[in-house]
């Protein structure tokens, strides 16, 4: 029998759970209420009695949402967590705080598809996509570890969100529920390397939910360059998928654009960017890379960095330089994975 992770049930299959099996219902509540306190282990249930905790564990994985590292940043509270699954997969999870309150940004899948040639989580390949319960319990957990209520989540870890289309949604659902995590849509955020079917898919379900598109390059020869997708899906199918985002559900996008020292960085690339983009309900978040021992990319100057963001705020269009958070804790996504899972190699 295939069984269920147990935080991928809604509070209502527990019920329909406990009355199939001759348990009564106010005990599915009391579950859902440890499961949704980060609570995976049925030793720590105290008030559930040991025939039922027995029968939950015959029929569903609990207790296996491991911690395998913690570290907190020194420069500003930055709590990374490792997690390892059931199955021996590795996920990464980062707690970040902010003026208006605790953010996490949490994992999609274990391991990647989409090939960035930046990003560490591509490097170890793809172990397999998470299930919605894998990303409640990464909230929760890491919610309980903390000792603080989180505010808003961010799909932005280790995974393509888009390749995982409806356990994400799923987990919208989850995350909404008022017995779950009671987290309104408009407090997610979804980020996707630009997989065009997906993004219009998203678009007709017509969610509060935030989308955020990974663009990094101002054509396609340095996209193709940066990130495999961009030979299956050109920019201008992407910005028309994104234009149609926009003019369909009235809510402001966001693009990534990662600045690596050389590659996309110049006055050349931030005029394309302006063009590329025109007048549009959306902003560009800059992000500037960091040097990473044994990476091809660099960090750019400080001085191109502002340079560039002043061309495109004088081409009209909103950009802001995002902050990065836990640098002495190597919180960008992926690296600790690789790092511990090279070292279980
Ligand atoms: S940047 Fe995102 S989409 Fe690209 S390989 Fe890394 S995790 Fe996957």
């Amino acid at each position: 029998m295939n069984r269920k992770f147990c935080l991928d049930l809604t509070l209502d299959e527990l019920k329909a759970w406990c009355q199939e099996n001759g348990i009564q219902s106010y005990r599915a509540g009391q579950i859902y209420k440890w499961l949704s306190s980060g609570v995976t282990d049925t030793s720590d249930m105290n008030n559930v009695p040991k025939d039922i905790k027995a029968k939950l564990e015959e029929n569903f994985i609990f207790g296996s949402f491991e911690v395998r590292q913690k570290l907190v940043s020194k420069l500003d509270g930055t709590t990374k967590l490792v997690f390892e699954l059931h199955d021996g997969n590795i996920i990464e999870t980062v707690v970040m705080r902010y003026k208006t309150g605790l953010s996490i940004c949490i994992s999609s899948q274990a391991g990647c598809r989409m090939g960035c040639r930046f990003c560490a989580s591509s490097k170890l390949g793809f172990g397999r996509s998470l299930t919605s319960g894998e990303m409640f319990a990464q909230v929760a957990v890491s919610q309980k570890i903390v000792g603080e209520r989180i505010r808003s989540v961010v799909i932005m870890g280790i995974g393509e969100p888009f390749d995982n289309f409806d356990e994400v949604m799923g987990f919208v659902k989850l995350a909404n529920d008022p017995d779950g995590l009671n987290l309104g849509a408009r407090h997610i955020t979804i980020s996707t390397c630009g997989l065009v079917p997906m993004i219009k898919r998203f678009t007709e379900l017509d969610l509060q939910v935030n989308l955020s598109i990974s663009l990094h390059a101002p054509n396609d020869e340095i996209r193709k360059s940066l990130m495999p997708i961009a030979n299956k899906y050109s920019l201008n199918e992407l910005m028309g998928a994104c234009r149609n985002y926009v003019a369909k559900t009235n809510r402001r996008l966001t693009f990534e654009y990662t600045l690596f020292g050389g590659v996309n960085d110049g006055d050349e690339q931030a005029e394309e960017l302006v063009r590329l983009l025109g007048k549009g309900l959306w902003h560009v978040n800059l992000i500037a890379a960091n040097d990473v021992p044994g990476s091809a990319f660099k960090a750019p100057s400080k001085q191109r960095v502002r340079q560039f963001q002043e061309i495109l705020e004088s081409g009209g269009i909103n950009a802001t330089l995002r902050r990065e958070m836990g640098q002495d804790i190597m919180a960008a996504c992926g690296q600790l994975r690789r790092g511990m899972e090279n070292k279980d190699k």
